[in-house]
Formats: C-alpha cells, structure tokens, sequence
C-alpha cells in the first residue's frame, strides 16, 4: 500500500490509476492538527486497513499530476537518523580514524521536513550544501528496547528521504535542520511490501548526473540494528521517522539545480533547488 499527503493536507492512497482520497478515515484529527492526519492513520492503522484498501480498489481517483504532493509526514514527531552508515561514503568524508567516522545518533528538526512539491533552500552562497540520498523508516509502534530481533514488527513503512548538509564544524544537528533539509516522499510504502529493506537500491541524480547508486545491503548497521540501538536511547512514537544513511557520490547543489532520488519499491521523487539569497 502506498499512502501520501497532498494539497491541504489531505491523505490519499495510491492504486493504477492515481490518488484516492481517505481523509474522511481520520475523523478526530483538529482542523489546526491537520499536518499530524497522517500519524494518526499510522496509529489506528489496524482498525483502518480494511476500509483504506476498499478506497483503493473502488476510488474514485485523482490523477497524479493534478494533486500536489507533500511529505507523506509532513510533520513527524521525531527525526532520527544514522550518520557514517556506509564505509564507502566515510571514506569519501574523512580519516577513517576520525570521531565522525563512526556510526551514531543525531537529530534533525521535524520543521526541516518537506515534500516533493517543494524545493530545497540553500541558506549560504559561500558554503558547500550537500545531497545525501537515504531510504527512511517509518515507526508504526511506540518502541522502546527492542530487539534487533524484532525490530521490523516496529516499522510502518518506508519512504525517500535527502539529508540536506551543509558541509561545515557545527554539529550536525545545525547543519542539517535548516527549513526544507529533509525533503521526504513520494508516499510512505507500508512495510508488508519491502520484507527485506536491506535488498533496496538507491539511486540519486542532479539534473542528469548520475551522482548515487548504492545497495542497502552494504549499511555498516542494517535496519533492525539501527532500531535496536536508537530505541535503547530514546522511545520511538507512531509516525516518527529515521534517516538510514547516505551511500558514497554525496555532492553540492546549486540554485536551479533539481535532484532526483530513487528508491527500488519505494518511489521516487525530484525537487528543485532554489537560493535564500539574492
Ligand atoms: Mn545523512
């Protein structure tokens, strides 16, 4: 199944021929709260599955081109996300001896978070900002202490995600949290279709240079260990998500730039990039 957000806030799901509209599911969400609809589906998943598969299978349906796509979670309650996850991609960064070589934990504000249909801002004319493409989880239950064993049964789903980096000393949180840093989507697939997210391919273009191409399988910590250690650090809720780690080919964007990521069995996306500055 593959759900996304779209216009205002709306929730949809994909079948062959567009977008179905299943905002009316989610009953108890605010007008003022609609950004967090979507982590209320994922929260009452179960109870809905039934009726948003039957959407599915008898629309009606809004073609692709005529809604706007936003991040499937436009407003998540936390982003997590692994740095140093592929050796390939530390080795193009840095001594393999340095502190930021090692794999860890660090935190993205959820007000950086976009979607398709919207552009990547570069804040600085004079440093170096960066692509990294990466498929995100998507947490579907609170997990605290799980198990790499089980942790998969936490997973949601699986979405695209650019972990846009200004390249700099400042702890990464800062260089990573500007407004439009974390471009998410096209749509959250549910986890039921990617049994295995370390058999993915990652590919990333800007404009028509073909900048990434890396396989999951080559993650220094794979998924379920990633859940393992983050979730013995900090309780993951429904609707939080954790950036996996970018593949070797990270490189600059510049104004009119557009970057295309794709994921095998997630989507794909292309955003454009645009300047803050004059
Ligand atoms: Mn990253």
């Amino acid at each position: 199944m593959k759900l996304v957000c779209f216009d205002d806030y709306r929730l949809g799901v994909q079948n062959g021929e567009g977008v179905v509209d299943i905002t009316h599911l989610v009953t108890d969400v605010p007008e003022a709260w609609k950004p967090l609809r979507m982590i209320r589906l994922i929260e009452e998943f179960d109870a809905l599955k039934g009726q948003i598969e039957q959407a599915a299978q008898s629309g009606p349906a809004l073609p692709l081109d005529s809604v706007r796509l936003l991040a499937p979670l436009p407003r998540p309650g936390k982003v997590m996300a692994a740095p140093s996850n592929y050796m390939r991609h530390v080795r193009e960064m840095v001594a393999e001896d340095s502190p930021l070589a090692k794999i860890g934990l660090f935190l993205k504000a959820s007000s950086a978070v976009t979607g398709p249909s919207q552009p990547i801002v570069l804040p600085y004319a004079d440093r170096r900002t960066d692509h990294e493409s990466e498929l995100v989880m998507v947490i579907g239950k609170r997990a605290s202490k799980v198990s790499a064993e089980e942790a998969l049964d936490y997973v949601f789903g699986y979405t695209c995600g650019l972990d846009i980096t200004v390249r700099g000393d400042e702890d990464r949180s800062q260089r990573k949290s500007f407004d439009s840093f974390s471009p998410l989507g096209p749509c959250i697939v549910t986890a039921d279709e990617i049994p295995d997210p370390q058999t993915l391919e990652i590919n990333l273009w800007v404009n028509d240079d073909h900048r990434q191409h890396a396989f999951t399988k080559d993650m220094r910590e794979d998924c379920r260990n990633i859940i393992e250690r983050m979730s013995a650090v900090m309780t993951m809720e429904p609707g939080d998500v954790i950036f996996t780690g970018t593949p070797e080919g990270v490189g600059p964007l510049a104004p009119g730039d557009t970057v295309r990521i794709n994921i095998e069995k997630v989507g794909e996306m292309a955003v454009a990039v645009v300047p803050s500055y004059a």
